[in-house]
């Protein structure tokens, strides 16, 4: 069986890895230009201008943080976990890209750092595999209603910004260690292993929208319903001008003219 590159059918968008070099060789001149702390149980949104980084740090230990990005143009172009997947894959690790859904289908977001040391051999990763939690979701699975939820968070961190439910679709999962099993494709978490002060990175490639939300679920080694044994820990996020402008993708897709099928129709 032959296997195939999927990142190879876009070589207009090929990674230039030598740019996000560069980007991460300019972090002594960066210039911080926003830091704030989120508390836990609790969102908040803030925009990243294109050129600009963010780092979503942890403040005290670690702490899962569920963060999702929109266009600040046009908040109908957002992060896609299927798109991404497809063409970076679900691990998100240093030059990993945050890609949106068609019809722009481009690069929103660049992963250019994150300085968690896994222990030798660990196969859990930061990833988008598991959507975000709610009251929903916890009260489906523990049979407990009314507990704090990501969604609420999220949702709290975008409505300052006029945006709602109906805008919040999938997001990014940051220390929240996540593995999948080859044979099950089934999902596993781990307790996150970052210390205090460990960030990840991301430089805006578009003038960004994020919320990022202080999952309930702490470190990821209890669940909400644990709220005695949980330790949910603040978050911190940073950002900073670079002085570098990204390059440009095309805004959308051009559309094409209609083509006859190849192939005829099945009968
Ligand atoms: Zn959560």
């Amino acid at each position: 069986m032959v296997a195939r590159d999927l990142t190879q059918m876009q070589p207009r968008y090929a990674l230039d890895a030598a740019f996000y070099d560069r980007v991460r060789a300019a972090k002594p001149s960066y210039t911080m230009a926003e830091s704030f702390v989120i508390p836990p149980y609790s969102g908040r949104g803030f925009i990243a201008k294109k050129g600009q980084t963010f780092r979503v740090v942890e403040e005290t230990g670690p702490q899962i943080a569920d963060v999702a990005i929109w266009n600040a143009d046009d908040v109908r172009e957002q992060f896609s976990a299927m798109r991404t997947w497809l063409l970076d894959g679900w691990i998100i690790r240093k030059n990993s890209r945050m890609w949106s859904e068609l019809p722009w289908l481009r690069p929103m977001a660049t992963c250019i750092d994150d300085t968690v040391v896994a222990p030798a051999g660990c196969d859990y990763h930061h990833h988008f595999v598991g959507t975000h939690c709610g009251p929903e979701t916890v009260e489906k699975r523990f049979g407990i209603p009314g507990l704090n939820g990501c969604r609420v968070n999220l949702l709290q961190g975008i409505e300052p910004f006029g945006l709602t439910e109906d805008d919040l679709r999938e997001n990014i999962n940051l220390h929240e260690l996540n593995r999948m099993d080859p044979v099950t494709g089934r999902r596993a978490i781990a307790r996150g292993d970052a210390k205090t002060g460990d960030y990840v990175e991301f430089y805006a490639e578009m003038d960004l929208l994020v919320s990022v939300s202080v999952c309930p679920f702490g470190d990821g080694s209890h669940n909400p319903t644990m709220w005695r044994e949980n330790v949910v820990r603040p978050l911190r996020v940073e950002v900073y001008e670079t002085g570098i402008q990204p390059k440009a993708f095309p805004a959308r897709m051009e559309p094409r003219a209609a083509e006859p099928n190849p192939r005829p129709a099945r009968r």
